[in-house]
């Protein structure tokens, strides 16, 4: 493998050769909010479809939402009378807010427009209209006719039992509306349909057409056929010895005989200090709530650098470091992180969040800036990076990022030494009108080695003198950020304080 070359330009020249229309799948189960994690997967879809597309291949991404799926649970965010919902497929029950079509769409749509402001454009499929049109019998029928021939291969493969009267088709209930709690009592091939009984005491007999599901692994190895996949990525949990993409592969070539889509496996996105993210246990970060923090181009960023077979590490106090990375990164996730209307930025993200805690309002912002050497910046380009920094600053800054320039002196003062002082009035009298933030950062040093200090303290000093702590952000675009008389008045009134 050519260890220079992007991972999905690698994963395209090695698909490129079959020289068929490549379609690239990925989807998941809306039964929760959809956060970053998921977005691991449509993102490392989407790499490899810009790839293809770059290398010359003709190919499409597909997105199928697993509506038919069945709520398994009352979810912790779920009101408790979700209780009679268990069991019913998603597109089947209300929306939490009340709001949606449905339950699957109350989580769907933010997604999908999260995924157009990603510059993702995937064709949409709901599971439940692909049973409804019916596109899912042809595969339903040949699956229950080869019903031991696939509990063989599940069997085997995944070391596990099925019970005697497992079935490949699981029934949509007339009665109690659910799809997890009926039993095949028979099915006709010829009129394609299915006699069933449930739990809930019914029994009756229905098309195969939108009445019933394939169960996971089965379902997953059949619309491969059904819509074309040959390209799919999927978490590492599917990828375990026996797991659903062995099973898949054997069930695709000996009931379907298809070859199974390339995979591209994946691994996690943690958390910083919660783990994994996941839907069920709530530790997750949506993608609405990071595009609220971060422009799109790095979103993509964050998951496109990295391998997908490497877990990424997600720290959202760390943000500003990510953003500035991106700024000046070159390359080809660079590149492949870009989107419509992806802007270039001038200014590092760090100093937007340092100038907007000096600036009181917009035109006190644009004053900070000009000082500090971004005067002719032209600021539609920093509108979204500024909305970005304000949301950082009020939900996930830590602590020691933020700072409030102190207008009146900080009672620390008092605790300098007589070399702290020093430096402080000797920094004072080497500020000329035009002095600019390296410059300042050079007087800084000057000054700590003409006082007899060390550097940090006498970092530690100007921090003190003006926001009243031991720590602030870079001393030289801070202080040039900052009015130049109050920060004259400031430095020699702490310098001669006793
Ligand atoms: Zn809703
Ligand atoms: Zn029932």
């Amino acid at each position: 493998m050519d260890e220079t070359k992007h991972w999905a330009d690698v994963i395209a020249d090695n698909v490129a050769a079959t020289g068929e229309k490549h379609i690239i799948a990925t989807g998941i189960t809306p039964s929760g909010n959809i956060h970053i994690g998921n977005l691991r997967e449509v993102m490392t879809a989407d790499g490899a479809h810009r790839a293809l597309h770059n290398a010359g291949a003709d190919a499409e991404l597909i997105y199928i939402g697993d509506t038919f799926d069945p709520l398994r649970k009352v979810y912790p965010f779920l009101p408790d009378d979700y209780a009679e919902h268990v069991g019913k497929p998603l597109h089947a029950i209300p929306c939490p807010c009340g709001n949606c079509a449905n339950y699957a769409e109350h989580y769907l749509m933010p997604f999908l427009k999260s995924l157009e402001e990603l510059d993702i454009k995937p064709t949409v499929y709901r599971a439940h209209e692909l049973y409804e049109n019916g596109d899912f019998v042809p595969a339903t029928i040949k699956a229950l006719q080869n019903r031991d021939k696939i509990a063989a291969i599940l069997e085997t493969v995944s070391k596990r039992e099925l019970p005697a009267n497992w079935s490949p088709f699981n029934v949509l209930c007339e009665s109690c509306g659910r799809i997890t709690a009926t039993e095949v009592a028979g099915f006709d091939d010829r009129r394609k349909t299915v006699d069933y009984t449930c739990d809930c005491g019914y029994a009756g007999t229905v098309p195969v057409k939108g009445n019933g599901k394939l169960t996971w692994r089965v379902d997953w190895a059949s619309r491969w056929g059904i819509l074309g996949v040959t390209i799919e990525p999927f978490g590492k949990d599917h990828a375990t010895r026996g797991g659903s993409y062995d099973t898949g592969t054997r069930i695709s070539r000996e009931i379907y005989g298809r070859e199974p889509p390339y995979p591209i496996i994946y691994e996690w996105i943690h958390l910083k200090g919660k783990g994994a993210m996941s839907s069920s246990t709530g530790v997750t970060v949506t993608i609405t709530d990071m595009l609220q923090v971060m422009p799109p181009e790095v979103l993509r960023y964050l998951i496109l650098k990295t391998k997908p077979e490497k877990h990424i590490d997600f720290d959202p106090s760390r943000i500003v470091e990510l953003i500035d990375e991106y700024d000046r990164a070159t390359g080809r996730a660079r590149e492949l992180s870009q989107t419509k209307r992806s802007l270039r930025s001038d200014i590092p993200f760090t100093h937007i969040v340092t100038a907007l805690q000096i600036a009181s309002d917009s035109d006190s912002f644009r004053e900070v800036l000009r000082r500090s050497g971004y005067g002719a910046l032209d600021l539609e380009s920093v509108k979204m990076r500024v909305k970005n920094a304000t949301n950082w600053l009020a939900l996930y800054a830590p602590e020691s990022v933020k700072f409030e320039v102190q207008e009146t002196m900080p009672h620390d003062v008092e605790k300098l030494t007589p070399g702290q002082r020093t430096g402080l009035l000797q920094i004072a009298s080497g500020i000329s009108d035009d002095i600019t933030a390296s410059d300042l950062h050079d007087l800084v040093y000057g000054a700590s080695e003409a006082a007899g200090i060390s550097g940090s303290k006498m970092f530690q000093a100007i921090y003190i003198a003006i926001l009243g702590k031991k720590s602030g952000p870079r001393a030289g675009y801070f202080m040039a950020s900052l009015d130049r008389a109050f920060l004259l008045n400031r430095l020699n009134e702490a310098g001669r304080a006793r």
